[in-house]
């Protein structure tokens, strides 16, 4: 292995020895349609077993989509909006559950994308909210358990409140703000290094009993923004997962990760 991944594998290594697994999940956000982008993330993740959790935008989504996903096992589709439109003003940054718009109305679409999908998808489609940007309202969560929804997901670390349970993700794994292609991988290996170690030895709380389960390290794509560099960025991640024997890939059907 060349020196620009040493520091993953020293990490991975010391997960080993201390006898732990770091528990993964797999978020790959914006899908409405079969594509050879879609059938390649299949392939990858296929190969090593790993699942799934494509965000599909309701509105848009497609029984072509559905009929793809279908005989693959280890799919989960999580809810990605209603229609990933900007309704926030030209001044503030872009979501569609922002505070922008009534929360009732909101609510509406948020409800309309959890039956749409569950019509779609059946018992591959997990009641879990993803906003479009990573972005909402903060009067938004208190009210999802009601519509159904049993966790949402956004982006970095997760706020310490109650309520509903977060399943965030914590490397993306494109520089939307430079390149739109692949982060410089010295350092995106530095990021998910640095994850790593903070989930080997999180803070002690000893007031805390039992200690907090720490929460799933997850992991962001797009699979249709891909190009030849972030496909092979991936498969080279993967492969480190998987041969350090650190890793236990995780996903919605399993109990539910506390918040
Ligand atoms: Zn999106």
């Amino acid at each position: 292995m060349t020196a620009l991944w040493e520091p993953l594998v020293t990490e991975l290594a010391a997960w080993r020895r201390e006898g732990k697994r770091v528990p993964l999940w797999w978020r790959d956000d914006d899908a409405t349609l079969p594509s050879p982008a879609l059938d390649r993330l299949l392939s990858l993740t296929a190969e090593r077993a790993i699942p799934v959790h494509l965000a599909v935008i309701p509105r848009d989504a497609t029984l072509a989509l559905s009929d793809r996903l279908r005989p693959v096992a280890a799919v989960h589709v999580l809810v990605h909006g209603w229609t990933h439109r900007n309704h926030e003003p030209p001044d503030r940054k872009k979501a569609e559950f922002g505070s922008g718009r009534p929360l009732a109305l909101v609510l509406d679409e948020a409800r309309s994308g959890l039956d749409r999908l569950t019509t779609l998808f059946g018992d591959q489609c997990a009641p879990i909210l993803i906003p479009p940007w990573n972005r909402f309202s903060p009067d938004l969560p208190a009210e999802l358990a009601r519509l159904g929804y049993v966790a949402l997901s956004a982006f970095g670390p997760e706020p310490k409140v109650h309520g509903l349970p977060r399943w965030n993700t914590h490397l993306d794994v494109i520089d939307w703000h430079g390149s739109r292609s692949l982060t410089p991988p010295d350092q995106l290996i530095a990021q998910v290094t640095a994850l790593l170690k903070e989930r080997r030895h999180p803070p002690s709380a000893p007031h805390q009993i039992p200690a907090r389960p720490f929460r799933p390290l997850g992991l962001l794509t797009h699979h249709l923004d891909h190009d030849a560099a972030v496909w092979s960025f991936l498969e080279t991640l993967l492969e480190q997962f998987t041969t350090s024997e650190a890793v236990r890939w995780v996903s919605a059907k399993e109990t539910p990760w506390t918040c």
